[in-house]
């Protein structure tokens, strides 16, 4: 008997696919898109998993972000799923803005609302796939509610990480978590032999990072100085969104965000009552408001005339706002906005990763967002959501693995066998 890992598109950020097997029972672990720029092109094809007959017993994902879950649709029908609550509100939201466009999406909103098919993982409960028991456990990362998975297999333990980082709120309890539930010592010391993590800064110079809470407290600061503030943030990082609307509420400013945003935060704020539910053991069955965030019509040239809109543009005018941009539209939008409210002297802050903006010869080089940020008054405000190489170098020392380190979701993928 024998566990058997195989790692495809390892050596990448993104797009990277772990499939493990034992005799009698095979996971995989995430199927998502290469990110542009990625060093293979081809969309992954696995035997069993997306052609020919079922091979695979269930797929299971760490988190919502593309280049781990995009190409869930591909799976085979008979293959189970599993993802978190949160994973799957988000990627709806997803899937029924695009199909607002493009009928073809309604394929993944009918897989995704297949309850017989996808299934909820909830933090530290087990799901047991033939031979194969996997323990998820809430991680700290740019997506909520991401997870590292613990899979045990007849004759190993092996520790999926997921992105991962320390820098956030709940980074600091890593540490604690491997030590008490992956390792057991309050109990018995139980080791992993194979501990598989990402390395997306191994290559990347990304510098001191900074906390989500130093992030927060610049914020604050910035949300008191300039009364018009344009935030370019992903509309599903979360944490950023929320710690940025907590800036400008406390500025007394009102928040302004596309309609699709807006349910993005409220699927954040309503998975957070789920997991207080779950967690508590009660039914859920409260009903959530988000005060002061509302949906941006001031983009909207055919609203100028309408009541709704001159009131929000009376609010904007008088207690100041924050504006949440984000996606294809974003430039376009600054652009526009800017322009229109020039006289209160606005500030954009830029809040993703600074590529997009930067690195001019790249195929994920954004040259409209990159020259309507530059003629604004912009800072940069933002922290990776993945380790830096230091962090990821301790958790490898940390959890001493007795067999292997596999490191993927890296320009500089490699497994470091363990020297005796
Ligand atoms: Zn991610």
């Amino acid at each position: 008997m024998s566990t058997n890992i195989e790692f495809l598109h390892a050596d990448q950020i993104g797009g990277c696919v772990t499939l493990i097997s034992t005799d009698t029972t095979k996971i995989c672990i995430e199927f998502g898109e290469n990110l542009p720029g990625s060093k293979h092109k081809e969309a992954l094809e696995v035997e069993g998993l997306t052609s020919v007959e079922v091979q695979y017993d269930a797929v299971f994902f760490t988190h919502y972000h593309g280049d781990h879950i995009g190409r869930f649709n591909k799976i085979l029908p008979g293959i189970p799923l599993y993802m978190s609550q949160m994973c799957r509100y988000a990627l709806l939201n997803i899937y029924h803005a695009l199909a607002k466009h493009d009928a073809r999406y309604k394929k993944q909103i009918e897989i995704l609302e297949d309850k017989t098919r996808n299934h909820v993982l909830w933090p530290q409960q087990a799901v047991q796939v033939g031979d194969i028991k996997v323990t998820p456990y809430t991680i700290d990362h740019s997506a909520e509610a991401a997870m590292m998975f613990l899979i045990e297999t007849p004759d190993k333990r092996i520790l999926h990480m997921g992105d991962f980082r320390t820098h956030g709120f709940m980074g600091n309890k890593l540490k604690k978590l491997l030590l008490h539930y992956v390792f057991g010592l309050q109990l018995r010391y139980k080791p992993v032999d194979i501990l598989i993590t990402e390395g997306t800064n191994m290559t990347r110079e990304e510098g001191e990072l900074l906390t989500e809470d130093e992030l927060f407290t610049q914020a604050c600061a910035l949300m008191r100085e300039y009364k018009l503030v344009f935030c370019i943030c992903s509309s599903t990082n979360f944490i950023r969104l929320r710690n940025f609307y907590r800036a400008a509420r406390a500025a007394h400013k009102v928040v302004l965000a596309s309609g699709y945003m807006l349910k993005q935060v409220q699927s954040y704020y309503h998975y957070k009552l789920d997991l207080y539910a779950y967690l508590n053991n009660c039914k859920q069955d409260r009903e959530f408001r988000l005060s002061g965030m509302y949906s941006l019509l001031l983009d909207k040239e055919a609203l100028q005339d309408k009541l709704a809109y001159k009131l929000q543009e009376k609010k904007l005018r008088e207690r100041g706002a924050l504006i949440f941009l984000s996606g294809t539209q974003a430039a376009e939008k600054l652009q526009r906005l800017v322009a229109q409210y020039s006289d209160l002297q606005p500030l954009v802050i830029y809040s993703q990763w600074s590529g997009y903006i930067k690195d001019k010869k790249a195929e994920y080089y954004n040259a409209e967002l990159a020259e309507a940020c530059a003629a604004c008054n912009t800072v940069q405000l933002h922290t990776s959501g993945h380790a830096s190489k230091e962090v990821v170098e301790e958790i490898i020392r940390l959890v001493n693995s007795r067999e292997y380190v596999a490191i993927i979701h890296s320009e500089q993928a490699e497994i470091r066998y363990r020297q005796y």
